[in-house]
């Protein structure tokens, strides 16, 4: 029998496939090749080259070329892609399809890594020179006679139609395409401070395990110097040749660390978000993968960067949810982080100031080293937290009047304060008071948010909107009253009560436009007062030295919810939050406002602190055998009728093994059981042990496509769910 190539296609199903060899070029794994797909064609990856085919390989297409002569992806990477494949239950063309920048997965040949630029001819010199005037060509002429600009420069620099300007005039010969120089090291312009003794273990630690795998959980509150230990273990990577990976939930909220490591560290540091044009996404990954650069700062998705000279990798605020891709290929990049450092025989480095249960519990098992950072260099002292207890409290706004008093007193003092609300819009329910109508979203029977601006009713689950009503719907009364507070409610009472102080409100609505969230920030003076209003945007990302009280409103849905992640999620919150309190030399306050001033998790979070609570709730966690105690994988399904989501998840049911080393819970509706219009179930699979659950999983979920209810729903498979 032949032998055929097992090829990775980015198509959802969960098998490789099976192609003849081209007749030309040898193809290794690694490579890309361009194969006969459906009606069409398609670049998959090599994953085998010498495999026995399943098929009669009469059947088999011919793969028609191969597109790298030389592996693109390492074998590090291949090795970590098929792990992640198998663990979270993917479509192995879905990982790869991840790991792979958009340009890289089509028929074309490999960018240069070099941007080309555009950049004056001689004669374009002594054009602008004499002042010659080319229509709307002369602002472009001026630009680059600073210096040759590259497409990314251009599109970002206000330039209108820059691309017709530039058509005009390279047809006049006064500009001209060229290559852009690499960038050079620049003199690091920042020193280093020195590092506290704390620090100094830190990076001690683990820059002795350089050479060899070794996780740790780095956990220190905001302002402790964690960002400071980061840095030097890139620095100390760096001067042994190697490049390090830095991944953070947003770069959006994070431009002063882009900064802070440019300034630092004197080398090109390649970052990369979500926003990115895919040249420069496809240049960054081909630059990290030839050397040519050292150091990515990324989010999720830059954890498949190519690291063929790793040092050391690095995840930020590692509790944060935003790691966990949430459609298609449901992988966790902190979890896939720890593999391919193990794979890279490198240390990896956990940092957060509100550590995540999963990663507390593998310390505690001894898997992960501890680090603390216990003191705070840029604090004087840590914040004062105090509890307002709502209850009998007359409420302007939902606002009290202890709190209301604090912040006045805050404000004429000169210093800033921040009101932290986790809602958007004007209020979460709009109510008649004539009869208890309320209004609900049609598609998801639930309430739907008043948006006093816009004067409309958004549902905040699936952006379904109508106009505000102008009498109730049901008995005709005209007293609709908004229920509860938003951000924008807060933001127009706080205005009423406090006219002569600047009041901000920032939340998605108010930062739509890319940089405005720096942008309004950037509008607060450091020495005068002003007042900020926002949602969990404002938990972090740029100092604000000014900033003295936090008050954090309306957190008590958090107290009450069923899923059994929220306590964990409301302390890294509220902890989160009360750290932007007193930075630089003045000491910061937090007031939290409640129904439940004696609920044990505000209890112990306020009195000892997150490692307190945390430890309450993973104890909580192993009484009630549920992760990171047990291990989970939900089968979602949703679709127009019910009935058919009964069906699906009942065959689905039916169709695993029986054995008592799994626990089943359902078909059951999902916690939303309608949104958008469709119907939704789930089927929980749970076990002690992840090996059992994998090894019961695994066969079913290759089955799952082929049961008779599959193609009349929408389903998909999470292992390790973060919301059930
Ligand atoms: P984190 O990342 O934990 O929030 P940072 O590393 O950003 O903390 O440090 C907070 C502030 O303290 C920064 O302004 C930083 O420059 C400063 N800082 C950190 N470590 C030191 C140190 N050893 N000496 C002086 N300043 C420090
Ligand atoms: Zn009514
Ligand atoms: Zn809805």
């Amino acid at each position: 029998m032949p032998s055929v190539l097992r090829i990775a296609l980015p198509v959802p199903l969960p098998t490789l496939f099976d192609y003849l060899p081209p007749t030309a070029g040898e193809a290794d794994v690694g490579s890309r090749v361009l194969v006969p797909f459906g009606r069409g064609k398609a670049v998959g990856v090599v994953v085998e080259t010498e495999a026995a085919a399943n098929v009669d390989s009469k059947r088999l297409k011919r793969a028609l070329r191969v597109l790298d002569p030389s592996p693109l992806l390492d074998a590090e990477l291949m090795a970590t892609l098929a792990w992640a494949a198998d663990y979270w239950l993917g479509a192995p063309g879905e990982a790869y399809a991840n790991a792979l920048p958009l340009l890289l997965r089509e028929d074309k040949p490999l960018p240069e890594t070099q941007e080309p630029v555009w950049q004056l001819t001689h004669a374009g010199r002594s054009a602008l020179d004499a002042g010659s005037r080319r229509g709307g060509s002369r602002a472009l002429l001026q630009t680059l006679s600073e210096g040759p600009l590259s497409v990314t420069d251009l599109d970002t620099a206000a330039l209108g139609d820059w691309r017709a300007a530039a058509r005009r005039l390279s047809e006049a010969g006064l500009i001209e395409r060229g290559e852009q120089a690499p960038p050079t090291a620049t003199h690091p312009s920042m020193p280093a401070p020195a590092l506290h003794p704390e620090q100094q273990a830190a990076v001690h630690a683990v820059s002795e395990a350089f050479d060899r795998f070794q996780a740790f959980l780095l956990d220190g509150v905001t302002g402790s110097g964690k960002t400071e230990v980061y840095l030097a273990l890139i620095e100390r990577a760096l001067a042994q040749g190697k490049q390090a990976l830095l991944l953070v939930p947003e770069i959006g909220l994070a431009p002063q660390t882009v900064r802070r490591l440019r300034d630092r560290l004197g080398v090109p540091i390649e970052v990369l978000h979500s926003n990115l044009a895919e040249g420069e996404r496809a240049r960054a990954w081909l630059r990290m993968r030839s050397g040519e650069s050292k150091v990515v700062l990324g989010t999720r998705s830059a954890v498949f960067t190519p690291l063929p000279q790793a040092g050391v990798i690095i995840v930020d605020e590692e509790h944060d949810s935003a790691y966990k891709q949430q459609e298609g290929f449901r992988y966790h990049a902190r979890d896939l982080a720890l593999v391919r450092a193990r794979s890279l025989n490198v240390p990896v480095l956990l940092g957060s100031a509100t550590p995540s249960l999963e990663s507390l519990a593998n310390v505690e098992a001894g898997r992960y080293q501890a680090l603390h950072l216990r003191s705070r260099p840029a604090a004087s002292r840590p914040p004062q937290v105090q509890i307002i207890d709502m209850r009998a409290q007359r409420l302007e706004h939902g606002l009290s009047p202890a709190l209301l008093h604090t912040v006045s007193e805050t404000i004429a003092r000169g210093e800033q304060v921040l009101v932290f609300r986790n809602r958007r819009g004007y209020a979460p329910v709009l109510l008649c008071h004539g009869c208890g109508w309320h209004a609900d979203c049609p598609r998801c029977e639930r309430p739907m948010t008043l948006h006093a601006a816009w004067r409309r009713l958004i549902c905040h689950h699936c952006d379904h909107t109508s106009p505000l009503p102008a009498s109730c719907p049901a008995c005709g009364s005209q007293e609709l009253k908004p229920q509860g507070q938003g951000t924008e409610r807060l933001e127009e009472a706080l205005t009423a009560h406090f006219p002569q102080t600047p009041v901000l409100r920032i939340d998605r609505e108010t930062t739509r436009r890319r940089d405005a969230f720096e942008q309004l920030l950037g509008r607060l003076h450091a020495d005068a007062p002003a007042i900020l209003v926002g949602t969990q945007m404002l938990a972090k990302g740029h100092d604000l030295p000014n900033l003295t009280l936090v008050a954090i409103v309306g957190v008590d849905e958090g107290l009450l919810s069923v899923d059994f992640r929220a306590g964990e999620r409301l302390a890294q919150l509220v902890v989160q939050v009360a750290g932007r309190a007193g930075r630089a030399q003045k000491p910061g306050r937090v007031l939290l406002q409640t129904h439940h001033p004696d609920h044990p998790l505000l209890r112990s979070l306020l009195s000892q602190g997150y490692a307190a609570a945390a430890k309450d709730l993973l104890s909580e966690r192993r009484q009630a055998l549920l992760p990171p105690y047990a291990h989970q994988v939900l089968l979602r399904c949703d679709a127009h009728q019910r009935d058919t989501v009964d069906a699906f998840l009942g065959e689905a049911r039916a169709a695993l093994p029986d054995t008592d080393t799994l626990q089943i819970a359902g078909p059951m509706p999902a916690p939303m059981p309608l949104r958008a219009g469709r119907h939704r179930g789930q089927l929980l699979i749970e076990s002690d042990h992840r090996r059992h659950l994998h090894a019961a999983v695994r066969p079913w979920a290759m089955r799952l496509a082929q049961l008779p209810g599959a193609r009349k729903v929408r389903w998909s498979l999470d292992v390790d769910p973060i919301d059930l």
